[in-house]
């Protein structure tokens, strides 16, 4: 068990926020209190906030002007004694405090140890701390509450009931073998089998469905515009970045250069894949060939493909369509201010179904249809998070997926009539890597590595 004093600095580094250190141990109040000048920290009430100064107690100077909020132990976030100290004069400061709080013997946290110690004195449990991962890293509000509805332990709670319903099934099958003289023990038919794993089936294939949204939210769609040269390829990069501010959410930790990558077109995050904005990209089949053309754009999640409204169709264009056909694309047909000489129904007929949005950048008309299209393309209308319990996490997804064959070696088991106790052993297996998710069944070396992922100071 740990038992030293941590502290770290848990909020974003950058001008003007207020820096917060935090402080989590049996020592955290006591060593606050010794270079805190304002009331005596060891007898305030807990969870109270305190005005003062840090002082630095070998040349007696004022480190910062700070507001200490004081929470002891088990009400806070990692069950232990809590202090945050709130600095104002910038980051000078906040360092400054900070080295005063070491020298009195706190200890540098490690990145993710203040939500290690929520997992290890059970205040939270794996994934919840994973979600507080997300969050340091959530890109938009909507990604943000993902990572939120996930600490609430909804996700758990689902993995909990799936987990019960399998456990039940596999206790069942053990006592029909060891107890086989017990007549009221229901005889655990193959028909009950199915039930039940079809029942679990169905819910880990629906978390799989939202995981691709989750994913979406939390990573960004990287986007492509494509389109011969002229047809307004850059002006749409324009209005979509100047209508689309760079996302910045309040989250600690969340760091600029990262979200200054991306633009928010209604909650969906949409990845500038290069320096210039979204990566812009002409000539491509003319210079790579259609093939590919098809291999890079795939890499894509989402194709903007630009056709000019004041020109036939060419050669080009029908090269670009045929590198689409199958990827996920929006046609956009630009310049619709200029007299019209492409033929409608003939885009209509080649573009697949995929949606269609006519826009004049120049006049600024159709940018809210096609912010919709982007929107409706991954999340038929605008979702509501609240509804949902996402996945977003890729290690929560390759446990599912892996949940998912191991149920469906057991359901195959179960049309192939096999013996229940064989069946069992893939159930189990079922059980067994949900159980991880939850961090029920994981290795010590797996809680290690998942800490060390977070940043310092959460
Ligand atoms: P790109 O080569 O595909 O990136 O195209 P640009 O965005 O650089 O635009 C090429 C030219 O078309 C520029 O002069 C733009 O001002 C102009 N343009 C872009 N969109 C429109 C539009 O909707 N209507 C008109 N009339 N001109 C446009
Ligand atoms: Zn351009």
């Amino acid at each position: 068990m740990e038992t030293d004093t941590i502290a770290a600095i848990s909020t974003p580094i950058g001008e003007g926020a207020i820096a917060i250190v935090r402080l989590s141990g049996k020592e955290a109040i006591s060593i606050t209190s010794e270079v805190f000048k304002g009331k005596d920290l060891q007898n305030v009430d807990s969870h109270t906030i305190n005005y003062g100064k840090i002082i630095d107690r070998q040349t007696d100077e004022v480190a910062d002007e700070v507001m200490v909020s004081v929470m002891r132990a088990p009400k806070t976030f990692t069950r232990e004694d809590v202090v945050e100290i709130n600095c104002h004069g910038g980051m000078v400061a906040v360092n400054r405090v900070l080295e005063i709080l070491l020298s009195r013997g706190a200890r540098l946290a490690e990145p993710g140890e203040f939500t290690k110690r929520a997992f290890l004195n059970g205040r939270i449990d794996l994934s919840q701390a994973e979600a507080v991962m997300d969050l340091i890293r959530a890109k938009t509000d909507k990604a943000m509450n993902v990572a939120l509805k996930q600490m609430d332990g909804r996700l758990s709670a689902l993995i909990r009931s799936l987990r019960q319903r399998l456990l039940e099934t596999v206790a069942h099958v053990e006592v029909n073998i060891d107890y086989p003289e017990y007549d009221d023990v229901e005889e655990m038919s193959h028909d009950m089998m199915r039930e039940s794993t079809k029942v679990v089936h169905a819910e880990i294939e629906e978390l799989l469905t939202v995981a691709k949204q989750g994913k979406i939210l939390r990573e960004g769609l990287s986007t492509a515009i494509i389109g011969r040269p002229n047809v307004g390829k850059s002006s749409l990069m324009n209005t979509l970045v100047q209508e689309n501010k760079a996302i910045v959410t309040e989250i600690p930790g969340t760091t600029r250069d990262i979200i200054e990558e991306y633009v928010n077109v209604r909650g969906v995050p949409l990845r500038l894949v290069d320096t210039a904005g979204i990566r812009e990209t002409e000539d491509i089949v003319e210079r790579i060939g259609v093939e590919r053309s098809r291999q890079v754009l795939k890499d894509s999640d989402l194709i903007l493909f630009v056709l000019n409204y004041n020109e036939e169709l060419t050669e080009e264009d029908l090269k670009l369509f045929e590198a689409v056909r199958g990827l996920e694309y929006i046609v956009i047909i630009n310049k619709m201010d200029l007299e019209q000489k492409l033929d409608l129904a003939k885009v209509d007929k080649i573009s697949d179904g995929k949606p269609i949005v006519t826009t004049s950048m120049l006049k600024e008309e159709g940018v809210d249809t096609l912010e919709k299209a982007i929107a409706d393309t991954f999340f038929s209308g605008d979702i509501d998070t609240g509804d949902l319990t996402y996945v977003s996490n890729v290690r929560h997804i390759q446990l599912l997926k892996k949940a998912k064959q191991a149920l469906e070696d057991a359901m195959e088991g179960i049309e192939l009539g096999m013996p229940l106790d064989i069946i069992q052993i893939d159930v189990t297996r079922t059980w067994e890597f949900l159980g991880e998710i939850i961090g029920d069944t994981a290795s010590d070396s797996l809680i290690d590595q998942l800490f060390s992922q977070f940043c310092l100071g959460k």
